[in-house]
């Protein structure tokens, strides 16, 4: 079979040596004879999977022993809702710091439940950029301040983990977690769907301070309950046990090549073949992103027309390049190159864009 490099924004790739193991796994787990897709969540080898997965997440962040990691569901939007349903109340303000489509839908879900305050906002420049600590003026009695520290649709990035003392952190960080070292311990709450940077679909992932379960209102309905979840250690009712557990041997492919710090090379690496292809291409490439907002995991640009977009995705497909439209709110391409994608895939995309605007220019 021939190696198509699979540049969609999620679920997205997924590294090679991982599918090749759960593939080999699949019909006999651990010599059980039974299929990993068969084992009960209350079966001891499955708690070793979600306990080992717990380990890896807090070595990969550096966690201190304030925090719990939790395998929920229902995506990365209901946490969207969650966090308010949980830590906006009448005495205080939720804050959000909007700088993408997923931002907004977050902030949009937080003023169904109480008062919301924008802390900052990059909507007017059409998201190119993401604001400095000082342009962030977060309100009175804040309850959280909450960002998104990649925003898969524009292609930016924060580059620094924001601070503010004793006012919780929230972060969204669905499609860039364990792409670089990160201050986690900033972080009050994190959170990411599965299907980005972690493994299928199906499970999310919380990782929260263990302070800010005491404040959860016990009127809630079950599932949305923080507190609950890590009493039960995500195992309240049935989990997403495939996700969990493929996200589990991604943990392990991860901390094998050296974890975070080697990822982030090998990101910086990938990503700087894209973007100086868009740069050395005299015009015919733009970029959609602010230089320094520039995100490691979604590139985005657009072509010298947009009559040449369709042409390009055809012959990307020829080249077995596939995945590349952008979102409609940005148009042009959109190429995704989280932590499983080679550096090969980036090069080969690069070469290809190359000779387009050679022959296009
Ligand atoms: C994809 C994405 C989401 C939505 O995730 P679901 O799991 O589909 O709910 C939210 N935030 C960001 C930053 C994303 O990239």
């Amino acid at each position: 079979m021939e190696k198509v490099f699979n540049f969609y924004a999620g679920p997205a790739t997924l590294p090679q040596a991982v599918l090749e193991e759960a593939q080999q796994e699949l019909l006999n787990f651990n010599n059980l004879g039974l299929s990993v897709l068969e084992i009960s969540h209350r079966a001891k080898e499955f708690e070793a999977i979600i306990h080992e997965a717990e380990a890896s997440v807090k070595e990969l962040l550096q966690l201190n022993d304030d925090y719990r990691v939790l395998f929920l569901q229902g995506g990365a939007s209901t946490q969207f809702s969650m966090i308010p349903t949980n830590f906006l109340n009448s005495g205080n303000v939720a804050n959000y710091v909007i700088t993408g489509v997923f931002a907004e839908k977050a902030y949009k879900e937080a003023k169904l439940f109480g008062e919301t305050h924008v802390a900052a906002s990059t909507k007017e420049g059409n998201f190119t950029s993401i604001p400095s600590q000082d342009e962030i003026k977060v309100s009175e009695n804040a309850a959280y301040v909450h960002i998104t520290t990649n925003n898969t649709i524009y292609g930016t990035q924060f580059k620094y983990t924001p601070d503010f003392g004793a006012i919780p952190l929230a972060g969204d960080l669905s499609s860039d977690i364990f792409s670089k070292p990160i201050e986690a311990n900033n972080y009050a709450l994190i959170y990411a769907g599965a299907q980005k940077n972690l493994g299928p679909a199906g499970a999310t992932l919380v990782v929260i301070r263990k302070d800010m379960l005491e404040k959860v209102p016990k009127n809630l309905p079950s599932m949305l309950r923080y507190d609950l979840m890590a009493e039960n250690d995500s195992l309240y009712n049935t989990p997403p046990g495939f996700s969990i557990y493929v996200i589990n041997l991604v943990l392990r492919w991860l901390k094998n090549l050296g974890g975070l710090t080697a990822m982030a090379k090998h990101n910086e690496e990938k990503a700087a073949l894209i973007y100086d292809a868009i740069d050395n291409s005299g015009g015919f490439y733009k970029g959609h992103a602010q230089r320094e907002a520039r995100s490691l995991m979604n590139v985005t640009f657009t072509l010298a027309s947009s009559e040449l977009d369709k042409p390009f995705l055809a012959e990307s497909e020829q080249h077995k390049l596939v995945g590349l439209k952008g979102h409609r709110s940005v148009g042009g391409m959109r190429a995704s190159i989280y932590n499983a994608m080679p550096k090969e895939g980036c090069q080969a995309l690069a070469d290809f864009m190359k000779e387009f605007a050679r022959k296009n220019g």
